[in-house]
């Protein structure tokens, strides 16, 4: 479910609804987590978990989240996206060099305190 909701897009508002309509709330507690009336209410909506969940993404697929803007390059989330699934970590760049992800502009200061 935090698969779904996380890489999900708006169309999951109506899911959200109609599983608070079938009693779905506190669904971090395990004894109130009801996965057959999320099953329901997804297929209600004629939406699929695994969609959201499983499907592989390509580069240029306009994602949900691409409307926030946090100052990091799309072009190197994808690379650390793709190094990750070869398992190569990038180095702590306040520990190493700038790795140009994009904070240029803002992170100066943080990364010239860290230690202090
Ligand atoms: S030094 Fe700044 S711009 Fe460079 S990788 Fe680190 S956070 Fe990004």
């Amino acid at each position: 479910m935090e698969a779904v909701f996380a890489r999900g897009d708006r169309r999951l508002g109506k899911v959200l609804e109609e599983a608070y309509k079938r009693g779905c709330k506190f669904d971090s507690w395990r004894e109130n987590f009801n996965f057959a009336s999320w099953e329901e209410s997804f297929r209600k909506c004629n939406l699929d978990m695994s969609f959201y969940a499983h499907r592989k993404r390509e580069k240029e697929e306009v994602f949900p989240w691409d409307i926030i803007d946090c100052g990091v390059k799309r072009q190197y989330l994808w690379t650390e996206w793709e190094k990750a699934r070869q398992e190569i970590s990038t180095e702590d760049c306040r520990l190493s060099y700038c790795h140009s992800c994009g904070l240029e502009d803002t992170c100066s200061e943080i990364v010239k305190n860290y230690g202090d």
